[in-house]
């Protein structure tokens, strides 16, 4: 391994070793702070994928028979080493993909964290069914039998978080792995090799590649022997996948695009409502498939809560993401600033109109930094433009509703399906509501509020396919039903 420093010298880490790429090309790492090219990181060919799929072969096979209590040891190792060098990778996720330091501290690195220990255990947990065949003198029971050489790939708004909640479950159940993180927040998925090694992880059992997605990721996607893709990103990069892999018959779960609604009704608690909705709406800029980006209101409630949201979103502090009180950090690439520019351009041409922000913010010192204001639209139709698409960035909608029939329809009326927040105090209302949302997740007077062992995922062109608790377990085996006749 090269310097462990952020961003510069990265490689790829295949069969236990770092190395460069075969053909040697690279591509430039920005940092989203300041805009300047920080490092450079490999873009991997179809060559170092082969050579990758080589070491997880030759290690699966011994990985695929080692106990259950070694497996967990050596997750349980992962998960200590990352907590031992907590402010190493937070310092390193903040700089590598702008979020604030805080956050990365609280949430990205602990999470990564969790996700090695949580699946340490659930895999020692992890029991097969067993079914007697009444009257035939049989007995049934499942192997859950671990795929082989698998492939997961990742995005750049959660880099360390959605990478380690693929890597963690599929080792655990026995498979080794070729993973690919975002090019644009490669940094923490390249140290992460470092610790593998140090945790004792047999060589070949995780291959860390770098590089573009339709070079490095499309490389992994065609590779025939990977037999399952586990992947989190766009929705048409998931479409495009699911294209690809159909014809080899690949196992697929696709973690996709979000357009969530934060639906507000007058009876809810309105102080926690209030704090708890500048927060699903800007955390991490507005960079999370979870944050609700559709915001309706009782129209009963809507003026005060207009006033009174913009006012806490002015009070949010744009700046370096390295600064402790910073709010709002750096977006992640001036291509993703420009496009999320242009919805606000848009919802000005659809008659939206922008309550507050709406501008890019330029901070003395780091003038090329991607900085743009947290931006409040109040439009007048659901069907507008930027009350359809995912924009991903720090940027929601507000607009009232009148009943609980005109806000469902509205907040359904959308291709995507991943998260619905609901705020009331009315339990029927909320057990009416929670059932016709047509979303994987619904948070009710929560945001964020993530247990584990729950699945997750979302419906229509939000994905298919659950990760978490056992059900990423179930992704990563395959189920094989022994019928014994006695
Ligand atoms: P993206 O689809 O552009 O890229 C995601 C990953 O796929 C990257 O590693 C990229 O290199 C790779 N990739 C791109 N083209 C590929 C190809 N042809 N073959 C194989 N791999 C390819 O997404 P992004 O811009 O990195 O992330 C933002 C998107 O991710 C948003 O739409 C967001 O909603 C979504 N997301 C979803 C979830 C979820 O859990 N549902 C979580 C986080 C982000």
């Amino acid at each position: 391994m090269s310097t462990g420093q952020a961003g510069v010298g990265i490689q790829n880490f295949i069969n236990g070793k770092f190395q460069n790429p075969i053909l040697n090309n690279w591509i430039d790492n920005y940092c989203p702070a300041n805009g300047e090219i920080y490092g450079k990181i490999p873009n991997s060919s179809h060559e170092d994928i082969e050579m990758a799929y080589l070491a997880a072969q030759e290690a699966f096979p011994a990985w695929s028979q080692t106990t259950l209590d070694e497996r967990s040891r050596i997750l349980i190792k992962i998960s200590e080493l990352l907590e031992a060098n907590l402010q190493r990778f937070a310092e390193a996720e903040s700089i590598d993909n702008g979020k604030p330091i805080s956050l990365a501290k609280t949430v990205d690195i602990p999470r990564a964290a969790s996700n090695f220990r949580f699946f340490a255990n659930a895999i020692t947990q992890f029991a097969s069914e067993s079914h007697e065949s009444v009257g035939y003198n049989a007995i049934n029971y499942t192997l859950r039998q671990p795929i082989g050489v698998v492939g997961c790939i990742s995005p750049w708004n959660l880099p360390l978080y959605l990478f380690t909640w693929k890597i963690a479950p599929a080792i655990a159940a026995g498979n080794c792995v070729i993973a690919k993180p975002s090019e644009v927040t490669p940094v923490t998925a390249y140290l992460l090799g470092e610790l593998c090694n140090e945790a004792g992880l047999p060589k070949g059992v995780l291959n860390i590649v770098h590089g573009l997605g339709n070079t490095t990721g499309q490389a992994i996607i065609e590779h025939p022997n990977i037999k399952a893709i586990s992947f989190t990103g766009g929705t048409s990069t998931g479409a495009h996948i699911a294209k690809v892999a159909a014809p080899m018959f690949k196992k697929l779960s696709l973690e996709l695009g979000g357009k969530n609604p934060n639906i507000i009704f007058a009876d809810c608690d309105y102080e926690d409502m209030l704090s708890t909705t500048v927060r699903s709406s800007f955390a991490n800029q507005g960079q999370i498939c979870l944050c609700g980006s559709r915001i309706f209101v009782e129209t009963t409630i809507y003026e005060k809560f207009k006033t009174d949201f913009v006012t806490k979103v002015k009070q949010l502090k744009v700046g370096h993401p390295s600064e402790s009180a910073t709010n709002i950090g750096a977006l992640v690439s001036q291509p993703h600033l420009e496009k999320v520019l242009r919805y606000i351009e848009i919802a000005q041409e659809e008659n939206g109109t922008i309550l507050c922000g709406g501008t890019k913010v330029t901070i003395e010192g780091f003038e090329n930094g991607y900085y743009l204001e947290p931006t409040v639209i109040e439009v007048t139709t659901d069907e507008c433009t930027v009350n359809q698409d995912e924009i991903f960035g720090p940027v929601v909608t507000i607009m009232p509703f009148k009943t609980e029939e005109e806000v469902l329809e509205m907040a359904n009326k959308v291709k995507y399906g991943l998260s619905a927040t609901l705020w009331t105090n009315d339990l029927t209302r909320t057990m009416r509501m929670t059932q016709k949302l047509q979303s994987g997740i619904v948070w009710v007077n929560t945001w964020m509020l993530r247990d584990l062992r729950t699945p997750f995922g979302g419906v229509k062109a939000s994905g298919i396919g659950r990760e978490g608790g056992f059900e990423a377990l179930r992704f990563f085996t395959e189920a094989k039903n022994v019928c014994i006749k006695y």
